[in-house]
């Protein structure tokens, strides 16, 4: 009882893939890279197959083994970094599906492991990964001759639904890509939010089926409790923590919690973030230490044995917000000292 308490709510995912599932005519796939953005790869992934998604995405083939592990054969498991030197023996053997992003990766794939599915990234702009324009004149009729499972590319802006760049992706994609006869996809998240013009064939959300922005409508997945270690009355003029950062401006009583930025709870929210005693709100006061965080209750009513940091009252964007960061690093953040808890699925 001592560590902090995280409940994932995967009957909350599976809404949140539904939702956004029934935004495209097309198939829905799931991305569940970096451990489920946090959250526990294996156990969303065996949800969202449950609920019907046969697609899983991963950046890494090792994540990709874990995946093919929880949920065993019959889903296609892709893998955005491709075929990796080092790479072929956890592809061909689990059956993996690389998104080949290079002509090197293309001639290692074809050569290693001839007839195994791949399918090929393009470059629209990003220049983060993927074949450029050249690239792909250089060998799209070789690789396109193999039979690729699937043509994808990935959007830089799609959470500013009137950033100009979403409109010229999704123009170069048209060109490169426009009369093969390959399944194509362009949109994650943000991507399905912007419209039919952005579904293709496949698309891959990842943050909001763990509720995070862009999917603004998204159901809340994680409750975070903090346990109080202590709780002590200071008097006005008072410090708290580290560097003296909180000053009491009256005499208030101060609940010591047991977490800190070892558990990922950053640095940043120092004196930014809010805690939540039922619908109390609690000001997180002075610096966030490695292990514990202090908090101002003087407000409260009763002496409370735990407080809320996510969950109904604040979401992992109002989180992000108070530290000045995104949904994404908050969840994928969160550390390994926790008591982890899924309910539903
Ligand atoms: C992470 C990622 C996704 C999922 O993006 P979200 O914004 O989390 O929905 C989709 N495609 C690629 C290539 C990615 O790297």
């Amino acid at each position: 009882m001592s560590t902090g308490h995280i409940t994932i709510d995967l009957d909350a995912i599976i809404a949140n893939w539904r939702a956004l599932d029934k935004m495209s005519k097309t198939e829905t796939a799931a991305v569940v890279k970096a451990n489920g953005y946090g959250l526990g790869a294996g156990r969303v992934a065996k949800a969202l197959a449950k609920a019907g998604a046969r697609k899983f995405f991963v950046a890494v083939a090792e994540e990709g083994a874990a995946i093919r592990q929880a949920l065993g054969e019959g889903v296609q498991i892709n893998v955005f970094s491709g075929h990796m030197r080092g790479d072929t023996d956890m592809i061909g053997d689990l059956g993996l599906t690389p998104m080949l992003n290079s002509i090197d990766q293309i001639s290692r794939h074809f050569e290693s492991l001839p007839g195994a599915p791949f399918g090929i990234q393009l470059d629209t702009g990003m220049n983060r990964l993927g074949m450029e324009w050249d690239e792909w004149g250089a060998i799209a009729e070789i690789a396109l001759a193999q039979h690729p499972t699937l043509v994808m590319s990935h959007l830089a802006c799609a959470d500013e639904p009137d950033h100009p760049m979403n409109a010229f992706q999704l123009d170069v994609f048209h060109q490169m890509t426009d009369g093969i006869s390959v399944p194509r996809s362009l949109a994650a998240t943000g991507g399905i939010l912007l419209g039919k013009d952005f579904h293709f064939d496949l698309t891959r959300p990842g943050i909001g089926l763990y509720g995070g922005a862009p999917f603004t409508k998204a159901k809340p997945v994680v409750q975070m409790d903090l346990p109080v270690v202590q709780i002590r009355h200071i008097s006005e003029g008072e410090v708290v923590g580290y560097g003296n950062a909180w000053q009491a401006e009256r005499p208030s009583k101060v609940a010591t919690l047991a977490a800190g930025y070892a558990d990922g709870l950053l640095r940043a929210m120092s004196d930014k973030a809010t805690f939540y005693y039922g619908a109390d709100p609690c000001p997180l006061i002075g610096r966030v230490s490695m292990d514990l965080i202090t908090v101002d209750i003087t407000d409260l009513p009763e002496e409370p044995h735990a407080l809320t940091l996510l969950g109904k009252q604040q979401t992992v964007d109002h989180l992000a917000t108070a530290a000045g960061t995104i949904g994404y690093e908050i969840l994928t953040s969160l550390g390994a000292r926790y008591t982890r808890r899924t309910k539903g699925g």
